[in-house]
């Protein structure tokens, strides 16, 4: 595994961060020991970083990591919260269920624009009041908007953003891949620590998933990289690209098998309130009123089955 220092956080993390949504309730739906044995073997593999987010209800997976393992584990998390009695609750709820006194990295969660931030402010100071405390140690923002990144660099006491990146530029909302990466590399020269994500354009790009590796690993202001994993396969190829490796064939052949896709239960009601909370405009009903998914824009972020009570919205 290779290391780097997250900006100026003091944190040495792994390059591979694992992003624990597809293993949690949104995407793979493991229990919490089957969900524990793929983050056990990615801290084996020399993983020390793993990012969470309120709304991925994977929380009970790091408690119980966290007591498994004896390794250093740093832990990123993030929250909807906009008010500060909110972000409070959100921190405090992170701590409980964590089972941590403190969390290493919070973040506000997909912010879009100077506006949202400054909509959100009181939140910002909940986390700078937090730190403060030292129950949180690092402060920061996630986008899928280079407005994001490029607003979130201006919030005195920032230490890091969280951004979307891929070599086509799926998912970001307001540009291209290249105007999202000199956003980010506007931030690293402030000494922001970056950790970006969707990579694989949420499964999208898994297809070209050596060329996908390959350019962000490449990006130098990238700290590190939050990989979405749900199998000792996936974590064992992506370490092999990074240490540029070459994967042999048989992995390659059952990686290509892997594909994940959105998937509407036949019980949806077509109330679309899933379509109005997907940013990315990948979904939408048809004449008749059925919902249906546009794959080529849908990242596999899970914001929407996370509006759908009915629980019709699946990836697999
Ligand atoms: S929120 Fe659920 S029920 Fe409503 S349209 Fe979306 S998938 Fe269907
Ligand atoms: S359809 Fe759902 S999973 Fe796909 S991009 Fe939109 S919100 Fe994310």
């Amino acid at each position: 595994m290779l290391y780097t220092t997250l900006g100026k956080t003091g944190f040495e993390v792994s390059r591979i961060c694992f992003g624990t949504l597809t293993i949690g309730p949104m995407q793979k739906n493991y229990s919490v020991a089957q969900g524990v044995e793929i983050l056990k073997k990615a801290a084996e593999k020399g993983i020390n970083f793993f990012d969470s987010a309120e709304i991925y209800e994977t929380y009970p997976y790091l408690n119980k990591l966290l007591k498994e393992i004896k390794t250093p584990v740093i832990i990123a998390s993030k929250s909807y919260a906009y008010t500060f009695k909110g972000m409070m609750a959100s921190i405090e709820k992170a701590r409980r269920e964590i089972g941590r006194d403190y969390i290493d990295i919070f973040l506000m969660h997909e912010q879009e624009s100077p506006l949202t931030i400054k909509g959100h402010y009181p939140a910002w100071e909940a986390l700078l009041t937090a730190r403060g405390m030292g129950i949180v140690k690092a402060i920061g923002v996630s986008t899928h908007h280079v407005q994001g990144v490029s607003a979130a660099k201006e919030l005195a006491g920032i230490d890091v953003i969280h951004p979307i990146i891929n070599y086509r530029g799926l998912g970001i909302v307001d540009g291209t891949a290249e105007d999202m990466l000199q956003e980010i590399k506007n931030a690293k020269a402030q000494g922001i620590g970056i950790y970006a994500m969707k990579a694989l354009g949420g499964g999208n790009l898994s297809g070209n998933y050596l060329e996908a590796l390959q350019y962000v690993f490449a990006i130098k202001e990238l700290d590190a990289v939050a990989l979405g994993m749900q199998n000792p396969l996936e974590i064992n190829a992506n370490c092999m690209v990074l240490n540029r490796i070459q994967i042999p064939e048989k992995l390659h052949v059952k990686l290509l098998k892997h594909d994940k896709r959105l998937h509407i239960e036949p019980w949806c009601k077509g109330c679309a309130k899933c379509a109005e909370r997907c940013s990315q405009g990948a979904l939408a009903l048809n004449v008749l009123g059925e919902l249906k998914v546009k794959h080529e824009k849908c990242i596999l972020c899970g914001y929407c089955s996370a509006v759908c009570t009915d629980f019709c919205i699946k990836v697999f």
